[in-house]
């Protein structure tokens, strides 16, 4: 089975470097570059990227993101130099607002700033994918005017299912479907709102019954980023749970693949 994970904290949160492994399971991961409100290049960005250099990868695929423009001090030159060295998303923030936006946990009323506009250019200019997960609600909104090409919202569920802060309207999800986007279903208890599978398959099921939603759902696992994850789903052994689960359901195997593979991998490997 092929899987693409489009957020996982592994690079940024063990000591060791644990890269989790399946049977039977093709896995495209994007390893996000991540370190909280006081992060900078200097500090973080810096020596995580010598990490994902050295680090053994085995068979999996990896890709290489940046949680928070912060991480980059903000800056287009910091964003260029990440650009080159193969980083091909960037969320525009984490909790804490920056200078190109506010976020869903700070300054929630403040969308895409001046600069914040001209950095989302830069990304896609470079082909760095815009990643609007954290981001404010009016900041999303701004990103899907403005973006010409699909973004991603790589680690959300639904706050139709559930209501957090972190979670996406249906007004959101829909503004997704209609600009090529996806958002990626997050392993999350909190987001999923309880501790069962099932509660994090109602997200997708609720999804499913968009017109198009089957082409804007993916899987954002956020694996390794302080999460209390759906029991049987703790590692990635669990994507073949979920997966059987979604066709118990009569979910066709080809929406069922393209929400385990298809919806990340056509919009980060064009
Ligand atoms: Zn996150």
């Amino acid at each position: 089975m092929k899987v693409f994970d489009a957020h996982a904290d592994t690079l940024s949160a063990t000591e060791k470097l644990d890269i989790h492994t399946a049977p039977d399971t093709e896995l495209t991961r994007i390893y996000a570059i991540w370190g909280g409100a006081e992060a900078t290049y200097e500090s973080r960005y810096l020596p995580l990227l010598k990490r994902w250099r050295e680090a053994k990868f085995n068979d999996t695929s990896a890709m290489l993101s940046v949680e928070g423009a912060h991480v980059l001090d903000c800056s287009l030159e910091r964003l260029r130099d990440a650009a080159a060295d193969g980083v091909c998303a960037v969320t525009l923030t984490w909790n804490n607002a920056n200078s190109v936006s506010g976020s869903c946990a700070d300054n929630y009323d403040c969308g895409l700033t001046r600069f914040g506009r001209t950095f989302v250019r830069e990304c896609e200019r470079l082909n760095v994918t815009v990643d609007a997960a954290h981001l404010s609600e009016r900041g999303f909104y701004d990103v899907a005017e403005m973006c010409a090409k699909p973004f991603a919202v790589t680690h959300a569920n639904s706050a139709a299912v559930c209501p957090h802060r972190r979670n996406l309207s249906d007004d959101q999800f829909r503004t997704l479907i209609q600009t090529g986007g996806a958002a990626g279903i997050t392993f999350h208890q909190d987001f999923a709102g309880g501790a069962e599978i099932d509660r994090l398959v109602r997200h997708i099921m609720h999804w499913l019954d968009f017109d198009g939603g089957e082409n804007a759902i993916g899987i954002g696992t956020d694996f390794d980023g302080g999460i209390t994850p759906v029991r049987g789903l703790e590692d990635d052994s669990g994507f073949i749970w979920l997966f059987d689960e979604l066709i118990l359901r009569g979910v066709s195997a080809e929406t069922a693949n393209k929400i385990m593979y298809g919806n990340w991998a056509r919009i980060f490997k064009t």
